[in-house]
């Protein structure tokens, strides 16, 4: 016991260089909820913005937007279709002052713009600030001349005001696409206090090449079966992120009012020593459970697959505890199930202990 306190001391003071230094200047702040601009979009984002996805009640995210949160993530997909609904109810009324940003997938050009179409019709806006394409993993999706034809021509038609990105995988090649091509304004990418520095990098430099770079599964899925003392590990993990370089704002589910203002207490609170101890233990209660999207199983990967998404359903059933959406985004990449539940013998290492091939056998009999 004394020994894995002394472990747990040595690595949380580690980590507090790269945690306190960047964070004391959040912390000077006076305003409650801070703003910063989303790199060249030029928009003024509060830091903590609203993962809407798994919200069913208007009301809520209505909260959350009289506490001063102007930032709104949807999609298409969330919820069955019926997520952009239920925001299209919380906006009525002040969609003026928000940022509202919601998601389309790569597809033939009448798709993409039926998709869009319905997101504006679902939404009762004219128009969103932000389209993301949804999901991308690799600089030749990003690059891709046909869809960018698309997403030109959409916004010149007014259906929206900045081109995006989301990223799950591979995401420090997709940074680097983003950045170095200069389509599109912003990417919506997974990070966390257990992401690599390699994606604190990457995020580092694309920001600084003019990319808005907003923050998703901060708190690393909701796994948490504990109580904690003081800030709760949620608060810790916001607070971590929200404090890196080149991170303008995060948008983490909250699924009651009660998580709005948890993590409205994160912004407010001032940081100290006992956040690190809390991430360290949080760290640890992890393993196993949860990806950190650092994408090393990638290369590891006999079929060049990886863990992720099998992770990420994992995340959706054990985390969130929301079998729909685990049953709906399980449907999207089943095929990848599929094939790890068959694989012969997983020859990934993952860095945070997730047996992938165990996993992917747990999904496919919950799917069924
Ligand atoms: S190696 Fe593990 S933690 Fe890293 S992306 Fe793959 S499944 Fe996630
Ligand atoms: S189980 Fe097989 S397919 Fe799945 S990640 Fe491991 S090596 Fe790749």
């Amino acid at each position: 016991m004394q020994i894995q306190r002394r472990e747990l001391l040595k690595g949380a003071v580690a980590s507090l260089t790269s945690f306190i230094a960047p964070r004391l200047s959040f912390a000077e702040s006076s305003d409650p909820l801070p703003k910063r601009t989303l790199g060249r979009t030029g928009l003024q984002a509060a830091v903590l913005g609203y993962g809407a996805m798994q919200v069913s009640d208007p009301a809520i995210i209505r909260h959350g937007l009289d506490q001063g949160i102007n930032y709104i993530d949807t999609a298409d997909c969330y919820l069955g279709g019926r997520n952009e609904k239920v925001v299209g109810k919380a906006v009525k009324g002040v969609r003026e002052r928000l940022v509202i940003a919601t998601k389309v997938h790569i597809a033939k050009e009448s798709r993409m713009r039926k998709s869009v179409s319905k997101s504006l019709a679902s939404l009762g806006v004219k128009k969103v600030d932000l389209m993301q394409l949804h999901g991308l993993s690799s600089k030749e999706q990003v690059v891709r001349k046909d869809i960018q034809q698309t997403m030109r021509q959409m916004k010149q038609e007014g259906k929206f005001d900045f081109s995006a990105v989301t990223t799950h995988s591979n995401q420090i090649e997709v940074l680097e696409a983003v950045a170095e091509d200069g389509f599109y304004d912003a990417v919506l990418v997974a990070v966390n206090f257990r992401s690599p520095a390699n994606l604190y990098k990457a995020i580092k430099q694309a920001s600084d090449a003019g990319v808005g770079i907003i923050a998703m599964k901060t708190q690393n899925g909701g796994f948490e079966d504990k109580a904690w003392p003081e800030l709760t590990p949620h608060q810790a993990a916001l607070r971590y992120v929200l404090d890196q370089p080149g991170i303008h704002l995060a948008v983490p589910g909250m699924l009651s009012r009660k998580m709005v203002n948890e993590n409205l207490g994160a912004i407010a609170r001032k940081p100290d020593l006992s956040d690190i101890l809390h991430l360290e233990n949080y760290k640890t209660d992890l393993l196993g459970k949860a990806c950190s999207f650092c994408s090393g199983c990638i290369d590891q990967c006999r079929f060049g697959i990886g863990g992720m998404d099998v992770a990420r359903i994992q995340m959706y059933l054990e985390g969130y505890r929301d079998s729909e959406l685990a049953v709906s985004k399980g449907r999207e990449v089943a095929a990848k199930v599929r094939l790890c539940n068959d694989c012969e013998g997983c020859s990934v290492n993952c860095s945070q202990g997730i047996d992938i091939k165990r996993s992917a056998q747990r999904i496919l009999r919950f799917l069924s």
